[in-house]
């Protein structure tokens, strides 16, 4: 099937409060542009040399998400334009991110990584770590920066009781953390292969690539 046919039919299943995000990576920039031709805006990156390449070759009008793990010193390259870092994961991180943001300008829109997999290899911050940047954060540390919400990535696996457990811890967070009032509008969990879950559990934003890139 075309870009234009899965986007169609993933679009269909989506509820209207939900945002598609559109992860281009490791796709050629043509592929990106169908996307763009069949009325996406909304894209996304893990790697900033590929960010950059998409960025430039493509329309002006999309917003670009970065959300792989991110060093510190390549925010640099991205900070005059990124709409978000869906994939903040440390403090050094954040504080280099206001840095370049504030040489700009701009307040740059963050999401904070859980780790919510069980798996060892996923990035994230721990649930302590978690806590204390958003103190961090609500104390006025980092004036360049908008928490925007929260981002997670469930565990890559069959058991469907397990990976929803994953995103329901992160949905018991976003709301804990609403309650207290800090007003997060994001919650970015699930993927091609669990975004209908994800989005039963409390996802309001989906990262799908492969669903909307395959052949
Ligand atoms: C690659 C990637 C996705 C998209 O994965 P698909 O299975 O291709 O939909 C979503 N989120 C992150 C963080 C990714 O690295």
């Amino acid at each position: 099937m075309s870009v234009e046919l899965n986007l169609a039919k993933i679009k269909q299943n989506l509820p209207p409060h939900v945002t598609l995000v559109a992860v281009s990576k490791l796709n050629p920039v043509e592929k990106a542009a169908q996307a763009y031709a069949a009325g996406q805006r909304v894209f996304a990156e893990n790697r900033v040399q590929e960010l950059l390449e998409k960025y430039q070759a493509l329309p002006k009008d999309i917003a670009w998400h970065l959300i792989g793990h991110l060093q510190s010193n390549k925010v640099k390259p991205i900070a005059p334009f990124i709409a978000i870092i869906e994939s903040v994961d440390s403090a050094k991180l954040l504080a280099e991110i206001n840095l370049e943001a504030g040489k700009h300008n701009r307040k740059i829109a963050v999401l904070f990584q859980m780790k919510i997999a069980q798996e060892e290899s996923k990035y994230g911050l721990t649930e302590a770590e978690l806590e204390a940047l958003i103190s961090a954060y609500q104390n006025g540390e980092y004036p360049n920066v908008v928490l925007k919400g929260l981002m997670g990535m469930a565990s890559f696996s069959d058991d469907e009781a397990q990976v929803a457990a994953e995103f329901k811890l992160l949905k018991s967070k976003f709301d804990h953390y609403n309650g207290q009032g800090l007003g997060l509008e994001v919650l970015s969990m699930g993927m091609s292969n669990d975004y209908q879950l994800a989005i039963a559990c409390g996802a309001n934003s989906v990262r799908i690539g492969s669903a909307i890139f395959k052949d």
